[in-house]
């Protein structure tokens, strides 16, 4: 089987041949593009042999260049039909191994992980399954996704800025993001609605997060509209009933703040304190 992944035209004559239809609520939007593809592969910088976690490999179009380059490719896809295809064109490369389902819930059975990620991802899924990996340690040495522009840009966003998020915070604990180029919509057929962005994610030395560092950090951005104060009370007394009051005091003051602050001026490490200074408290 011989697939011409660089035009809509062949892409959509193939999937009418194969009886295939392309399913919204998946994210399916091939990226067309060779000179995008090649360049994404090549931002991986991935060494011959070593392992790639791909998800969302579709028709297998960079599927296809992660083997030729002698990568060892453990491809994740939910789409049933595309699961036939990937099988008929990549089951006999030893270097190939599919997980059918859906990525969010098959990955951990596969653990550990390469060292590298890569895809482009459905946009339904990308952040969530990014901050899974983070939440429960599966931390990579170096990532190239492609993801829709606004996601790239609260990946990548810093304190003060209207993108920052829970999730700008999430990424920075364990990555450096480095977003690599806008990827315009006629680059993918179907064409999105949105526009893309690539992004790399290098790998931080490891600093060691208390386990309360995630839920504080969603419970702080939970309300925007509230301080700190507010939101660290609310968070304190789920977990310390009446003593929260006095505890809430304590820990803002010996992290320096006067509570009146909100969540999306604070870098990572102010909430790496925050999360520390809880933590004690627990002994
Ligand atoms: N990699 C191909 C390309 O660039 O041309 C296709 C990328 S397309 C944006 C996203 C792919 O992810 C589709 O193949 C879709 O079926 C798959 N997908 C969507 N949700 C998924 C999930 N939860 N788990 C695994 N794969 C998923």
């Amino acid at each position: 089987m011989i697939l011409n992944y660089n035009s809509a035209q062949a892409l959509r004559a193939f999937l009418e041949q194969e009886h295939l239809g392309m399913q919204k609520k998946f994210g399916q939007n091939f990226l067309i593009n060779p000179q995008i593809r090649n360049d994404l592969v090549q931002a991986l910088d991935a060494p011959c042999e070593s392992e790639v976690w791909e998800i969302g490999p579709g028709l297998g179009a960079m599927t296809d260049l992660l083997l030729k380059k002698g990568l060892i490719v453990k491809a994740f896809e939910i789409d049933n039909g595309f699961i036939r295809v990937l099988k008929d064109l990549f089951s006999d490369n030893k270097n190939f191994t599919l997980v059918e389902g859906d990525a969010m819930k098959t990955w951990s059975a596969h653990l550990p992980a390469g060292k590298y990620l890569f895809g482009n991802l459905p946009y339904n899924i990308a952040a969530a399954l990014l901050a899974d990996f983070i939440e429960k340690g599966n931390i990579f040495s170096r990532i190239v996704v492609t993801v829709q522009r606004e996601v790239a840009l609260r990946m990548a966003a810093r304190a003060g800025s209207p993108d920052y998020s829970s999730f700008s915070v999430l990424c920075a604990s364990a990555y450096k993001v480095k977003p690599l180029t806008v990827i315009h919509r006629d680059s993918f057929y179907p064409q999105p609605n949105v526009e893309s962005m690539a992004v790399l994610l290098e790998k931080k030395e490891a600093c060691g997060y208390p386990a309360v560092f995630y839920p504080l950090l969603r419970a702080l951005f939970s309300s925007r509209r509230k301080t700190i104060k507010n939101n660290l009370l609310t968070f304190l007394s789920s977990r310390f009933n009446r003593q929260a009051q006095g505890i809430c005091a304590d820990i803002l003051s010996q992290n320096n703040l006067n509570g009146s602050e909100r969540a999306e001026r604070l870098e990572l490490e102010a909430f790496l304190s925050l999360a520390k200074s809880i933590d004690n408290m627990r002994i």
